[in-house]
């Protein structure tokens, strides 16, 4: 089995893209098959600077790597369609040989004008094809002699002669049979008048040359499949077999998922953060957003494939193992951005803090957060993954405990506090300090004995306790970050809270 991504280096790729490469990955790791990137650069016109370094850049991160490709060579070499212009010419004089193709000499003002005539005598938006084509220059209608002329002294293109009253069949792999009537497609150019392959005959050439097996690609690329069947089927080759993905639509299910509508909703549609080169503009991307590879790829799989297990939490090797063509449906698949989130959390979960601690290290620093040691922060990782959707949100929560409480407390967190808890916390620091197995289960020990002993009940005690020290009203165990804040930290907190608010015995 050869599959293969064909990306076109036009910009960034969009999440729809890297599900592509992803399930094209999938299965070509689930039947020991093999991988193939290849940049279609053929439209010049179109090419946009750093957008095949992007493009391996964000496969790269999200875990899908490649056999071949432009980044480390193989046996197909060049993998990119630019570097292989030579190739295409002789396979599309073959075509002309064989009476497929024909050459085309009209200029851009005489396709402008009979697509004027034609609509004026009511045919609507007229196509070079077999209604139009007997009035137009080229081989087909010119004399041999002014052709051979016209080869060798004027720019021409090879077009191809769409059969007349076809119906092309072919059996998609999501789909099933898919038809199309030949009256509804138009003499495709195969070769420009540059010498350039067309998308077309480059990509059916290159799959065939590179013995691609399955071509899976987005259902953009259905209506173009009819021609290439045809090109196999000129070229005398086996054609491979086609599966087209449902399209991404937006959250509420009307249309295609746009980076525009992304913006709105503000969710990121690009894998790593893009700077468009022209205009300067700064698209996000999941991984700044603070998306793990394993969360985001997690969720694009689950983009129009549905998983026989009852279970949505998949690593890269599970989904290997489960993924299959037959369970990805025709629908369109809604972009759900909570739900990215809370596979996102998932993994985050499962993530061993020792794998996050780097990361969460780099973006402290980054934000220049008063230090902190290891250990500290190790602990306060393990904490918030439990709850945080994304990496900066672990960030954040480390900080938001990390840094000591803002004095004097905001009125809406004064109001909460007790003043009879506050009276006896003297002498709990003081039992604190006789503590002698600093944990959370010791701490909850103590703190309960001296609830008891002072007669107020644990529920009053809790909440003024958590403000005081934390300066929040609500968060994870409170016996926890007590461990993690250290007796040092307990007091200075406490003495920094009285030494405000006039509590008279202070430790
Ligand atoms: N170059 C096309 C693209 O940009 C490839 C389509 C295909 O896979 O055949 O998506």
């Amino acid at each position: 089995m050869v599959l293969r991504f064909a990306p076109s280096p036009t910009g960034p790729l969009h999440i729809g893209g890297v599900r592509t490469a992803l399930y094209n990955y999938l299965l070509a790791r689930q039947k020991n098959g093999k991988l193939i990137l290849r940049i279609e650069d053929t439209d010049q016109t179109r090419y946009v600077p750093g957008a095949e370094e992007y493009i391996i850049e964000a496969l790269t991160w999200c875990g899908i790597e490649f056999d071949e490709g432009p980044h480390i060579g193989g046996p197909n070499a060049p993998y990119r369609q630019s570097e292989r212009k030579s190739l295409y010419a002789q396979y599309a004089h073959l075509l002309v040989e064989r009476g497929w193709a024909y050459y085309a000499f009209d200029t851009e003002e005489e396709l402008e004008l009979m697509r004027k005539r034609f609509e004026a005598a009511g045919i609507i938006s007229p196509q070079y094809n077999a209604i139009t084509r007997p009035y137009m220059k080229n081989s087909l209608t010119l004399p041999p002699d002014e052709v051979q002329a016209r080869i060798r002294a004027e720019p021409y293109v090879i077009r191809f002669l769409m059969p007349r009253n076809k119906e092309v069949r072919f059996y998609d792999e999501i789909r099933g049979w898919v038809a199309f009537h030949t009256k509804e497609l138009d003499d495709k150019v195969l070769l420009k008048s540059d010498g350039m392959p067309t998308y077309h005959l480059a990509n059916v050439v290159d799959d065939h040359l590179m013995g691609v097996t399955h071509v899976i690609r987005g259902e953009e690329w259905l209506p173009s499949t009819p021609l290439h069947v045809l090109l196999y089927e000129a070229f005398e080759w086996e054609k491979p077999k086609f599966a087209h993905l449902p399209l991404l639509l937006r959250p509420d299910g009307g249309g295609k998922l746009s980076k525009r509508d992304a913006d709105q909703l503000g969710f990121p549609v690009f894998p790593l953060t893009w700077k468009d080169p022209e205009t300067g503009e700064v698209s996000v991307g999941f991984r700044e957003r603070g998306f793990l590879p394993e969360g985001l790829v997690n969720y694009i799989a689950l983009l129009g494939w549905h998983p026989a297990e009852e279970k949505e939490v998949f690593t890269l090797e599970e989904l290997t193992h489960s993924f299959s063509l037959e369970r990805v449906s025709r629908a369109g698949a809604r972009f759900d951005y909570e739900k990215a989130r809370w596979i996102n959390q998932q993994h985050l979960r499962r993530m061993p803090t020792s794998s996050l601690l780097p990361q969460v290290r780099a973006a402290w620093e980054t934000q220049n957060l008063p230090p902190i040691p290891e250990e500290k922060l190790s602990q306060l990782i393990d904490l918030a993954k439990e709850r945080a959707a994304l990496l900066p949100e672990i960030v954040e929560f480390a900080r938001s405990f990390h840094e000591r409480p803002f004095m004097p407390l905001e009125a809406a967190l004064e109001s909460r506090l007790s003043p009879e808890v506050i009276q006896h916390i003297p002498s709990l620091i003081e039992s604190l300090i006789h503590i002698e197995n600093w944990k959370a289960e010791e701490l909850e020990n103590v703190l309960k004995n001296w609830a008891k002993a002072k007669n107020i009940s644990l529920s009053k005690a809790l909440p003024t306790l958590r403000i005081l020290l934390t300066g929040q009203h609500s968060g994870p165990s409170l016996y926890k970050l007590m461990e993690i804040l250290g007796l040092e930290e307990i007091k200075i907190r406490w003495q920094a809270f009285a030494s405000v608010y006039g509590v008279s015995r202070s430790v």
